[in-house]
């Protein structure tokens, strides 16, 4: 784990890339911000998380680091041993983490039930198209154990993904009060909640027709196996949805569920502050 501080003091805001170790955006963002080293009004931890992974150009070494967490220090895998020292370091950081994926080019944040509050103040400054309230799909996570904003910035070594991560991070900064600036846009961030996984047989040829965050109707072809269409019973919104990204699933089913922000919350919101 390569460790960098940006300012003088106790770090209150960290920024992490490299949980998985073959999404490079929010690594190259992470050496971006420790090269320009700008002046910060509050200390920054910049942190490439699993370095072994990334080394090997592959998800992880031993275990998914985003599926073991708290971790152990005494642990069998090199994830779950590093999952500890990397929460260790996050103690008392309203943290970003970034993500990217194999099924959309955009930005969205990935909300666990124990970051919701934090995201309501946070991402109506970031850039992003969507945020996902994922709770109860998966476990492990690092979004589940501190104040953690893990975005989503964009297609899996592209260099979209990079510029994405980069503009995330300087906002987050901004947000927080680090960097100078940092407002939040006017439209707020639509709110997704997953309801189901949506299964995948085993076949030859995948297809998806229908495009992550937009509303599919009932009625609508929203998958293909094997040239067979699959046929949507009820309207429902894809999200992580691709031909090829998991093995078992084309991705989740969501609803939409209010937006972050936005207008109507007013202008008088405050800069959030960073919980403690
Ligand atoms: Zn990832």
């Amino acid at each position: 784990m390569r460790i960098e501080q940006l300012g003088d003091g106790e770090p209150e805001i960290a920024v992490v890339g490299g949980i998985h170790g073959d999404e490079p955006c929010g690594v190259r963002a992470v050496e971006q911000l420790i090269e320009r080293d700008p002046d910060v009004e509050r200390p920054v931890k910049c942190i490439v998380a699993n370095e072994e992974a990334l080394a090997a150009d592959t998800r992880y070494v031993e275990a998914d680091l985003n599926r073991v967490f708290p971790g152990d220090p005494d642990g069998d895998t090199h994830e779950e041993r590093l999952a500890a020292a990397l929460l260790a370091e996050l103690k008392g950081c309203t943290t970003l983490s970034m993500h990217s994926t194999q099924s959309y080019t955009g930005t969205f944040a990935v909300l666990a039930e124990e970051t919701m509050a934090l995201a309501q103040s946070i991402c109506p400054y970031l850039t992003l198209d969507a945020a996902v309230d994922t709770s109860a799909f998966t476990e492990g996570r690092l979004i589940e154990h501190e104040p953690v904003i893990e975005v989503e910035c964009g297609y899996q070594g592209s260099a979209g993904a990079t510029e994405h991560a980069s503009m995330i991070a300087e906002e987050f900064l901004a947000a927080l009060g680090a960097l100078p600036g940092g407002e939040p846009h006017d439209e707020g961030v639509p709110l997704y909640r997953l309801t189901h996984l949506i299964p995948k047989g085993a076949a030859d040829a995948y297809d998806v027709p229908a495009t992550n965050f937009e509303r599919v109707a009932a009625g609508e072809t929203y998958a293909t196996i094997d040239g067979e269409e699959l046929v949507a019973d009820e309207p429902f919104y894809p999200v992580l949805m691709s031909p090829n990204g998991y093995e078992n699933e084309f991705g989740y089913a969501a609803e939409l569920d209010g937006r972050l922000g936005g207008s109507a919350a007013g202008d008088e919101r405050d800069r959030p502050e960073t919980p403690r």
